[in-house]
């Protein structure tokens, strides 16, 4: 029997990148996605049909993981559609760097809300539901940066820090009605987000990671299937790093 048969999961912005190598590989493991990115455009309504070709019920939801109301309308919408929410990834995210004399208030209220606030969003939707069901497992698509700092980053990295204060935090405060939460801290994924850094920085992370060489986004997503499924059953309030060796 594959390991997500019957589950019905929730990924954040996954259209592209991570969060859809994360809703295939759920898929292919027989979980129904409701997956989230901001737009259903063409990138959105491709990546469901791919979804839908492996035979599991999917669907894109266009809503800002960033905006509380918008998040409780979405995961309403989900929960009529789908019925339940066993496994919800929080992995939206962008980036605003720049070194923080000359960061604005708005490139880091940006990144707070739309990686961490989000976030807390939808936990804060999909939480009643899991409690109802007693059972549900939170992942929340964290970074090397949150547990290490970065320069450049202030705004990302602390938004990323959060994301572990929080998945701890409803580890501790939701593990009596049997949900687990937990964090992942990828490394340098080959994604759009890091396609966007020069050659140099590009030679400096490879440097910097004994696997040298860059992580592809399924290898995220592998960890991720851990994750949502019994495999880690006794697994809560952990971050878990896939870096190929970096932050050790
Ligand atoms: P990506 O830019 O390729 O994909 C991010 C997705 O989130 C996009 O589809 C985007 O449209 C969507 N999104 C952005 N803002 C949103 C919002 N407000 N509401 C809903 N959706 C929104 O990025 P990625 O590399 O796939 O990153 C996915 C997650 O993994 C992010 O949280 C990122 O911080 C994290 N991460 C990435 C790396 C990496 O090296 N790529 C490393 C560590 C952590």
């Amino acid at each position: 029997m594959k390991l997500l048969a019957g589950k019905v999961a929730l990924i954040t912005g996954a259209a592209r990148g991570i969060g859809k190598a994360i809703a295939l590989r759920l898929a292919q493991e027989g979980a129904s996605i409701a997956f989230t990115d901001l737009a259903y455009d063409d990138v959105a309504r491709a990546t469901e049909n791919e979804l839908i070709a492996l035979g599991v019920k999917a669907k894109a939801f266009a809503s800002n993981a960033a905006n509380f109301e918008d998040t409780h309308h979405v995961v309403d919408e989900i929960v009529k559609e789908f019925g339940h929410i066993d496994i919800l990834v929080n992995n939206a995210g962008i980036t605003r760097d720049g070194l923080l004399m000359r960061m604005t208030e708005q490139q880091w209220d940006m990144v707070i809300n739309v990686n961490l606030k989000s976030a807390f969003n939808f936990t804060h939707a999909v939480i009643p539901t899991m409690v109802r069901q007693k059972s549900g497992s939170i992942i929340n698509m964290s970074s090397v940066v949150g547990v290490s700092g970065n320069a450049g980053q202030a705004n990302y990295s602390a938004s990323k820090a959060g994301m572990i204060g929080l998945a701890k935090s409803v580890a501790k405060e939701f593990g009596s009605r049997n949900i687990r939460a937990n964090a992942i801290a990828p490394g340098f994924i080959e994604t759009e987000m890091t396609h966007a850094l020069t050659d140099e920085q590009r030679a400096k992370w490879a440097e910097a990671i004994p696997l040298r060489r860059g992580g592809s986004p399924d290898e995220v997503a592998k960890v991720t299937l851990f994750l949502a499924s019994d495999l880690s059953s006794y697994v809560s309030g952990q971050v878990i790093h896939v870096c190929g060796g970096m932050n050790t």
